[in-house]
């Protein structure tokens, strides 16, 4: 009899041992029974008989090992870094179902590319130079290329080398959903479909894909976040675009953030990673400054079109009900009379952010959190956080029935535009396109010019193309501005560059208005606009000076629970201890958090800065076992590694 340490995808350590009188390779995959179910797992090897009785391994389900030395090294720094037992880091970034599912019985063969080559210009071929050089070591660039500068067409030549020496491409994307134009663009020059993975696709399909890229059928996949943990022996390259968005930064454990993994990750593989972006992260910027990433810019737009000009519309003196600015709103109906397109960017949904009694003044809010409901257009009101939904039956304070709206959303800013550009209006945000097909469909009307003006939150400021917009309006910034988030100029200027960068794409110049009742707000000064590195001069002082990343390195602990006295108190203990153990690291808090109650949870939250990443992983293990101590029944305790949210 063998004996076996099997790892499973549950949420718990995962590691058990299973016998067999067969032989099973490190890497391969095995079906067991546990707690009377079949679960499949990956073997981590060989073990000795263990002093309990254990049982067999039901079905050895691979000869050959599907998932290679290095992806299990990928799997347990992970777990280790973000403090997450093995078998819930293994459920958290692949699909139990994904896992047993069967390899197509046929034989895998690669598809070949069938290329259709442009010209690329002076300075993509020597970036595609630069990084083809050499493609057999871990060497991470970062692409700084401003909006239509044509980052993307490296890409594809990039992905052309890959394969031209039998190797695999994954091209990672923050939004599958967001990328039409994309999967297009790759069909019509590289000559084959792209395989996309990604969570939202149906079982049957995500199998295939996945299936397809380990085996080495497909050169290159395009996917979402979870396509990173593919294991495939030929990959060759990582390709990481907008990788500045917040939304690779994962909520649920392990709560990774991908760009980080994926440079992890092509560190294990000894391959190239290239990082892309018009706006790089600060901590990215300053890695390619430091030389730690190889620094590859493209100052200028592909063919010498120009950069948007910005005009900043101070709002404050006509703070009235007004919707949109005089010279904003003059500005669209020109543009719209020329026969061009528009955008106007808000970033927030529904009809209204805030509902007030008009009787007693009070602001309605959710039972279940500390935040104001959105009011929507259908008269329902919505929590954007719990997802609670009502239908208005009074204030809770006096009974009334009589209201006011204030806070403009984007369905309010459509009624507004509709009134006077009848039949013009495309809206894109999180609430009308709740399918994938749909969002296809409202971009393929905005592109081919059936709507005029496109109206959306930050959806829209992805890597869209529409080379008849030459006008951006911007009315939501202030509220970005504001956020408590140490990240919130950072956030407000990869907006306003985004989703400007939509703008002036074709032969025409493109014209930004924002509007403000900050004028004066330092991101508000276009200089910050005028030059690619602008903004990083003038925020990595800033961040020095408040020791924020990338000088330090940050965790955030958050304690939830439905009493919340004992939440924090609970929170003030564990809080004080740390401090006393850990005296060198800066600990802020506990505090109440800025969303104080959501989903009937009190929250506190602390800061946890320290020079180096160094008694971290010690300190969160310390504070959680604190916590174990001193706990109430009820009351949870998270600590966030690399924190991306605040509220
Ligand atoms: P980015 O990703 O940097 O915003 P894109 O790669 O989308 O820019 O390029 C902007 C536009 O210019 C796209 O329509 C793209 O097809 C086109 N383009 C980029 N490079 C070239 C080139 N060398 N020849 C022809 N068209 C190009
Ligand atoms: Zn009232
Ligand atoms: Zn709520």
């Amino acid at each position: 009899m063998n004996f076996f340490n099997i790892l499973l995808p549950i949420a718990a350590e995962g590691i058990f041992t299973y016998s067999s009188d067969n032989h099973a390779l490190p890497g391969t995959r095995v079906a067991v029974s546990f707690n009377n179910r079949k679960i499949v797992g990956i073997v981590l090897g060989e073990t000795k008989e263990p002093p309990f009785k254990c049982k067999e391994i039901s079905i050895i389900l691979d000869e050959i090992p599907l998932f290679d030395k290095q992806w299990l090294e990928f799997i347990r720094k992970i777990s280790e870094y973000y403090l997450t037992p093995l078998g819930s880091t293994l459920f958290g970034v692949l699909s139990p179902r994904v896992l047993a599912s069967s390899p197509p019985k046929r034989p895998c063969l690669p598809k070949p590319l069938s290329i259709v080559d442009v010209d690329l210009s002076a300075e993509q071929k020597a970036i595609a130079e630069r990084i083809s050089a050499d493609m057999s070591s871990f060497y991470p660039h970062l692409i700084h290329g401003v909006t239509g500068s044509g980052k993307t067409e490296i890409y594809m030549e990039l992905i052309k080398r890959v394969a031209a020496i039998g190797r695999q491409t994954l091209y990672l994307v923050p939004e599958i959903s967001l990328t039409p134009q994309l999967f297009e663009l790759l069909s019509a020059r590289l000559g084959i479909a792209p395989s996309v993975f990604h969570s939202k696709l149906p079982h049957k399909a995500r199998a295939d894909a996945f299936w397809q890229f380990a085996l080495g059928e497909t050169p290159f996949i395009v996917g979402a976040r979870s396509a990173l943990f593919i294991p495939s022996e030929k990959l060759g390259m990582i390709i990481l675009d907008e990788e500045h968005e917040k939304s690779y930064k994962q909520e649920e454990t392990p709560s990774y953030h991908l760009r980080d993994m994926a440079v992890l990750y092509a560190k294990i593989k000894k391959i190239p990673i290239i990082l892309g972006s018009a706006t790089p992260q600060v901590e990215s910027y300053f890695n390619a400054a430091n030389g730690k990433y190889s620094f590859h810019t493209l100052p200028n737009r592909i063919f010498g079109a120009s950069m948007p000009t910005f005009n900043i519309i101070d709002i404050k003196k006509e703070y009235t009900k007004k919707i949109m600015a005089e010279p904003l709103l003059q500005e669209l109906t020109e543009t719209v009379s020329r026969g061009e397109q528009a955008i106007i960017f808000l970033n927030r949904k529904g009809y209204s952010t805030s509902l007030y009694c008009k009787v007693c003044g009070a602001l309605q809010y959710c039972p279940n959190c500390s935040v104001p409901y959105t009011v929507y257009r259908s008269g329902r009101l919505l929590c954007n956080y719990c997802g609670s939904s009502a239908r208005y039956s009074g204030c809770s304070v006096c009974g009334s029935t009589e209201t006011y709206c204030a806070g403009v959303g984007t369905e309010r800013v459509e009624e507004y535009l509709e009134e006077r550009f009848p039949n013009q209006i495309v809206r894109i945000d999180a609430d009308s396109v709740r399918s994938a097909g749909r969002l296809t469909r409202l971009i393929a009307d905005f592109g081919s010019k059936k709507a005029q003006i496109l109206v959306g939150t930050q959806f829209i400021a992805k890597g869209l193309h529409f080379p008849d917009v030459t006008f951006v309006g911007i009315l939501g910034i202030d509220n970005i501005l504001s956020l408590p988030d140490f990240r919130a100029s950072e956030r407000g200027y990869q907006l306003i560059t985004q989703i400007s960068g939509r703008a002036g794409r074709g032969k025409k110049c493109g014209i930004i208005h924002i509007q403000t009742m900050m004028p004066n707000h330092p991101l508000l000064n276009t200089e910050i606009y005028g030059g690619q590195n602008a903004f990083y001069d003038y925020e990595l002082p800033r961040r020095a000076m408040f020791k924020y990343p990338p000088y330090t390195k940050l965790s955030r602990f958050l304690f939830a629970g439905g009493d919340e006295r004992v939440t924090e108190e609970v929170s003030e203990r564990v809080v004080y201890n740390i401090k006393k153990e850990f005296p060198k690291v800066i600990v802020l808090g506990p505090a109440k958090a800025p969303i104080s109650k959501m989903n009937n949870l009190y929250r506190y939250a602390a800061l946890i800065k320290s020079n180096s990443n160094k008694n971290i992983a010690e300190l969160i293990k310390r504070a959680a076992a604190i916590f174990e101590k001193e706990k109430t029944a009820g009351i949870i305790f998270r600590a966030d590694r690399d924190p991306y949210y605040f509220m």
